[in-house]
């Protein structure tokens, strides 16, 4: 046993010697080609298996123990198949002149060695080498080796393998184990002395600027060319120095202010900014500036890379300069051609012959759409050298959205669609510039008036929502955007379907002007959008802070609980100049532009009052006002009319004309019209309101209604999925809510009401978050009793006539 020990012994001076001897040739090799590296490799390992087969001593007659399936399986390992052939035809003839008994069994176990090593080189593949792998190849060998002894003739090799196997295996894998460790680890430190030899290589070359720096800011590593753009004289000078050693304090510390934000965040950032050159030129840098990382992923520093960008921004301006040139220049010329081309095709050069004409319309509509790219070249140019200007001011918005409307006449005729007009935030105001809102307004609803199917409506709504935002959003029924598309909407010349150009119009320039004037304006575009249901673009901004106003005094009713009216009238001056009189009664109020979309909106919202324009968008206001006498819900909403011929129209409706508060002519006189509306407000309307009653405890809905009396008309829903079902079925006047509902929470229902309906939650959970606007009051039960709530609601519905019914003693 004693001799094998000696022979390992022996055998692992011998590796060392052999890989020391390896390290120096494959250094001198370093130039040579792969293969002749690969060669040599297969030469040194012979070299190693011959010498370990001389020192070893034979164990049992003819049979020696050695490394040498460890160095052929080592060059088969490291170095492919010429390393494998080399090593093993030398090892296998030296092995054969050495003869004995065990030459032939040596000569197959050479053979498995090779085999095994190979085949693990050839596993491995690409891939990079793992430790695992040595130990994999260790086993491998080892068991190879095993498998020699089984070949020896004449069970020979079976008894050695009964008094030696054990030693003999561990001895294979070992010495497999350590060749193996050794040869990775030189095979390593030369890649990395080579990595390391090509990135210094890049980062001394490089004309840009690159440098590493610690999260303190202070330069680890840093290049020639940085070292010149700093005045540093050398690299070494700049390193544990920081920008505060080299620029002016205010410079330095916002060049700190961007690193730290790129410590924090973790991410990398691009910046363009001016920076003035070693030679005192002027010009502009792009830095980026990325964090990197040590092994636990822990950010340690920040790499920054400044690249001279003066000449790339020098010929983007003159492309930007000329495109803008050359469009105002086309600009003049092309304005005179649409303008001559719409007389023509308006007539007022005569009457054309019906083909002249078709060909002149065709010629106009092209001429719009070219007027129409120009300017939003223009405008994109604009935009990009930062040269829009936006003239900020307090600005009520209102009628920035009947502009709006107004201004998309042009485009609606021809589809048939119209724009309704719901004002769910009045008075609302915000600081930005009107004219530029009105660009993204008109974008949108030229949108969304393209993508409509004809004849549909589309709606342009004002929201309040929490945080003192607006929400604007243009709403339509078209085909909605795809899913693929959706992400790239908002991208310079992006269109769906590229042949909407031709189809529709239209340069993929608009959104992303859009959303670059809303931001501009401290908002944001977004939208929702379900394929075949349509699309909404919302416009969020944030209100103004509202001052106090003095409140008119004919009705005097809080802010938030404004009466609304519906104002049918199709041209859009005179719906702006209703709204404005409303308004200054102290309504709100909603536009409808056609029989249809007033149709809608009677159908969901509640009115106190409508105004009718008796021609509307040329059907028969007569008509809608029959419609809705007849219809279940608003039916005896009170009229005014409006009309160029009252008197006339008046006449014709004879008897059927009851509820019609006025009748009054265009244009309408701010008086008549005020003295229609207070007779509207201070009648008692004669039906008895509507209240839903929410509540799941038979006691407090027996109670509530007897509180309340005969007056009203009380439903009761006893869960949510009740009064999802009563509401939708009908319209209230009033909600009372309980919270704790056996299938959810009350306060599911609030999103499906509708806006204007007042809420009285009541219930025994005390609540103190603030519920919105609509939410007028929240009692809690038994600190609140039946009778409270039976008061509050006889405030809340003025226009009723509510008598209270005392059912508590002392009432
Ligand atoms: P364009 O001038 O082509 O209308 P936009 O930037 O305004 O340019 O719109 C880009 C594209 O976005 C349109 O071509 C269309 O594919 C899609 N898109 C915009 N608005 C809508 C909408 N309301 N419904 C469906 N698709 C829309």
């Amino acid at each position: 046993m004693g001799t094998i020990w000696q022979s390992l012994l022996a055998n692992l001076a011998l590796v060392s010697i052999f890989l020391v001897g390896w390290d120096i040739i494959s250094d001198l090799a370093r130039r040579t080609s792969r293969k002749v590296q690969d060669l040599l490799l297969g030469a040194v390992m012979a070299g190693g298996a011959i010498i370990s087969m001389l020192l070893a001593m034979p164990i049992a007659s003819g049979f020696i123990v050695d490394l040498r399936s460890a160095f052929i399986a080592s060059a088969a390992f490291f170095g492919g198949w010429r390393a494998a052939a080399i090593a093993t035809l030398c090892a296998i003839a030296f092995r054969l002149y050495l003869g004995g008994a065990g030459a032939w069994p040596g000569v197959t176990g050479i053979l498995i060695s090779a085999a095994v090593g190979l085949g693990y080189h050839y596993a491995i593949g690409g891939r990079r080498r793992k430790s695992v792998d040595i130990l994999g190849l260790g086993a491998a060998v080892a068991a190879g080796s095993a498998i020699g002894f089984m070949l020896f003739p004449s069970h020979a090799g079976l008894e050695i393998f009964k008094q030696a196997g054990l030693p003999l295996l561990s001895f294979v894998f070992v010495s497999q184990i350590i060749i193996g460790v050794l040869l990775d680890r030189q095979w390593r430190r030369r890649e990395l002395a080579e990595a390391n030899l090509i990135f210094s290589a890049m980062v001394r070359e490089l004309p840009d600027c690159l440098n590493v720096k610690d999260s303190q800011g202070r330069f680890i590593a840093a290049n020639p060319a940085t070292a010149r753009f700093m005045r540093a004289g050398s690299v070494d000078a700049l390193i544990g120095k920081t920008d505060f050693d080299f620029f002016p304090t205010d410079l330095a510390e916002k060049f700190r202010q961007d690193e730290v934000s790129t410590l924090e965040r973790g991410e990398t950032v691009r910046i363009d900014q001016p920076a003035v050159f070693p030679d005192e030129r002027k010009g502009w840098i792009a830095t980026l500036k990325a964090p990197f990382r040590d092994e636990a992923g822990r950010i340690v520093g920040i790499i920054t890379y400044n690249r001279d960008v003066t000449e790339q921004r020098r010929a983007a301006q003159l492309k930007n300069e000329f495109i803008s040139t050359v469009s105002h220049e086309l600009r003049t010329p092309l304005t005179s051609i649409r303008g001559s081309l719409g007389l023509i095709a308006a007539g007022v050069t005569g009457a054309l012959p019906p083909k002249a004409a078709n060909l002149v319309k065709i010629a106009h509509t092209n001429s719009e759409r070219l007027v129409h790219l120009i300017n939003d070249i223009l405008d994109m140019e604009k935009i990009e050298s930062g040269k829009m200007v936006f003239q900020v001011t307090r600005t009520a918005l209102r009628p920035v959205l009947e502009q709006a409307i107004a201004g998309s006449t042009n485009y609606m005729s021809e589809k048939q669609i119209r724009i309704a007009l719901m004002d769910d935030a009045p008075r609302a105001e915000a600081v930005l510039d009107p004219d530029r809102l009105h660009q993204v307004l008109a974008n949108l609803l030229s949108n969304a008036i393209k993508f409509s199917p004809d004849g549909e409506t589309v709606i342009l709504r004002l929201q309040r929502q929490p945080g003192r935002k607006l929400r604007i959003s243009v709403i339509d029924r078209g085909s909605g955007i795809p899913d693929t598309f959706q992400d790239q909407i908002f991208e310079k010349f992006a269109q769906a379907d590229a042949s909407n150009t031709r189809s529709k119009g239209g340069t993929g320039l608009g959104l992303s002007i859009a959303k670059t004037i809303v931001e501009k304006l401290g908002g944001s575009l977004s939208f929702e959008t379900g394929e075949g249901t349509g699309t909404a673009f919302h416009v969020d901004l944030l209100e103004a802070e509202r001052p106090p106003r003095p409140e008119p005094a004919v009705i005097v009713r809080k802010r938030d609980n404004r009466l609304r009216v519906l104002i049918c009238e199709d041209e859009a001056d005179i719906s702006a100049v209703l709204a404005m009189l409303l308004d200054a009664e102290n309504f709100t109020s909603d536009v409808a532009p056609d029989i249809a979309s007033a149709k809608t909106l009677l159908r969901t919202r509640d009115y106190v009052a409508m105004t009718l324009d008796i021609k509307l968008a040329g059907e028969s206001g007569i008509e809608l006002f029959r419609h809705i006498r007849a219809s279940a819900t608003n039916a005896d909403i009170p009229v005014i009319v409006i009309s160029a011929v009252a008197d006339e129209t008046r006449r014709s409706l004879n008897g059927s004309a009851i509820g019609i508060v006025d009748w009054l002519e265009k244009p309408v006189d701010p008086d008549r019209l005020h003295a229609a509306l207070e007779k509207i407000v201070t009648r008692k309307l004669d039906r008895r309101p509507n209240i839903l009653h929410v509540e799941d405890d038979e006691g407090v809905l027996t109670v509530m209604s007897e509180g309340l009396g005969p007056d009203v008309c009380i439903s009761s829903a006893r869960s949510l999925v009740q009064a999802q079902e009563a509401i939708a079925l009908q319209r209230f006047d009033l909600v009372i809510l309980d919270i704790g509902l056996p299938d959810g929470s009350g306060l599911d229902l609030l999103k499906d009401l509708p806006p204007e309906t007042p809420v009285i939650v009541f219930s025994a959970v005390e609540l103190d978050q603030n519920l919105g606007d609509r939410v007028r009051a929240i009692m809690t039960k038994t600190k609140t009793s039946e009778l409270d709530v039976a008061r509050l609601v006889k405030n809340l519905l003025p226009t009723f006539d509510i008598h209270i019914h005392a059912t508590t003693p002392g009432e």
